[in-house]
């Protein structure tokens, strides 16, 4: 079975084409400048990447360029586009009317189209390239939507309320909502695979950390608690995001500095996190050059994102009444042995302790912990195309039956 997997934004469009039993991946890719002129990066595994000029006024001129990309004879890697089985799409609002992957459909999508106002920058995008896809593949093929927020719906009331007049929950759905839910069902997954027992039985903490960061706790394979909220906002400071903060500062520095909600937002978005502390760059990479070079600001930005991450360790421990694993995963958390080291030292009060050499690995998937470490401290690379492939093939192989 092969399915498109596609992840698309308002002026870009990722791609994957994926068999969801085995886990191979055909080919992937990445449409940019959708609506500006258009580019196309295709790649085979084990070829090189090939980039197009192609004009792409709409999103549905970049689906029909991956199609053609895939069936080219040159550099495609299918013969006929009956080979796709299906279309899985990234969603990342389903607000509370998804608790699961969906097949797409016109009434499913009005639901969808209602989550808009929840995430404006990204449902709107998402919706754009199903009807791209439909357009070019016609209603044939099945797609199937898998939401970022889906795998939070488990979370209960005392963990997704916020402590505002009840009337903005249930007039304007204002609560925490949770995102990444896809990486952290799938670290989820492969933990229980990794420690050779029933997902149902563990306790997980699961870091996702990368250029948006989030914490999970997931008891027994549902997410009980999330870092993020209302929006991506929330949580750990991340690459260029403030994270948690007193809502108090807003109206401070808006009086102060005249900010309108647009700037202010924009701060707390684009110029915050460990960008806004290092005053130096949002990703990691240039901070640990930085702080190779000395640059004390960048160290600090650094020291203040793994204090936020170990804080929540010990806040899920404490939600879930213990944990038996906790997971890195996305680029950071994959890739910073120092990092990993540095957030677990101290926890070994709660049976988290690492084996340093064995830590001292990037991007594979691997247990980590001390011999006599009474809690698993598992890196697991994240897959969530490959998640959303099988989720896919999981809601076609239901219409089957
Ligand atoms: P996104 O949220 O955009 O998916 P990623 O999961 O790709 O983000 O994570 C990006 C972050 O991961 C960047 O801060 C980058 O510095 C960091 N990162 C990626 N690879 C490495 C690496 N080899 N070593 C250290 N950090 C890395």
């Amino acid at each position: 079975m092969n399915i498109l997997v596609i992840n698309a934004g308002s002026s870009s469009l990722k791609y994957q084409l994926l068999d969801p039993e085995t886990g191979k991946l055909l080919a992937k890719g990445l449409c940019e400048r959708i609506g500006i002129d258009g580019r196309l990066n295709h790649q085979v595994p084990g070829a090189d990447k090939r980039v197009f000029d192609i004009p792409m006024p709409t999103h549905a001129e970049a689906i029909q360029s991956v199609i053609d990309a895939l069936l080219s004879p040159e550099y495609g890697v299918i013969s006929s586009v009956h080979e796709i089985d299906a279309v899985g799409h990234r969603v990342v609002h389903g607000a509370e009317s998804f608790a699961d992957s969906a097949l797409i459909t016109d009434e499913m999508l009005s639901v969808v189209e209602a989550c808009n106002p929840l995430a404006p920058l990204h449902n709107p995008a998402n919706i754009i390239g199903i009807n791209a896809c439909t357009a070019v593949l016609g209603k044939n093929v099945p797609q199937v939507a898998v939401f970022d927020t889906a795998f939070h719906q488990t979370m209960p009331p005392v963990a997704y309320l916020y402590a505002l007049p009840y009337e903005f929950y249930e007039k304007d759905k204002v609560r925490r909502y949770g995102f990444h839910g896809t990486s952290h069902r799938y670290v989820s997954q492969r933990a229980a695979a990794m420690l050779g027992r029933p997902l149902e039985e563990l306790k997980l903490i699961t870091c996702h950390l990368g250029n948006g960061s989030s914490i999970a706790a997931v008891k027994y394979g549902k997410s009980v608690d999330t870092s993020m909220g209302f929006t991506p906002l929330a949580g750990v400071p991340m690459g260029t995001r403030c994270g948690d903060i007193d809502a108090g500062i807003l109206e401070y520095l808006m009086n102060k500095y005249g900010y309108n909600i647009d700037e202010m937002l924009d701060i707390l978005n684009k110029k915050s996190g460990v960008l806004g502390i290092s005053q130096l760059s949002s990703d990691f990479r240039d901070l640990d050059t930085g702080i190779e070079q000395g640059n004390e600001k960048a160290a600090l930005a650094k020291n203040v994102f793994m204090y936020s991450v170990k804080k929540y360790i010990g806040a899920y421990a404490a939600a879930m009444g213990g944990v038996d694993a906790v997971v890195f995963t996305a680029g950071v958390g994959e890739n910073g042995p120092d990092l990993r080291e540095t957030i677990t030292d101290g926890l070994e009060f709660l049976g988290i302790k690492l084996d340093k050499e064995k830590n001292n690995c990037r991007g594979q998937e691997i247990d980590v912990s001390a011999a006599d470490a009474t809690v698993h401290t598992l890196v697991i690379p994240t897959n969530e195309e490959l998640m959303i492939a099988m989720d896919t093939a999981a809601v076609v192989e239901g219409l089957k039956k």
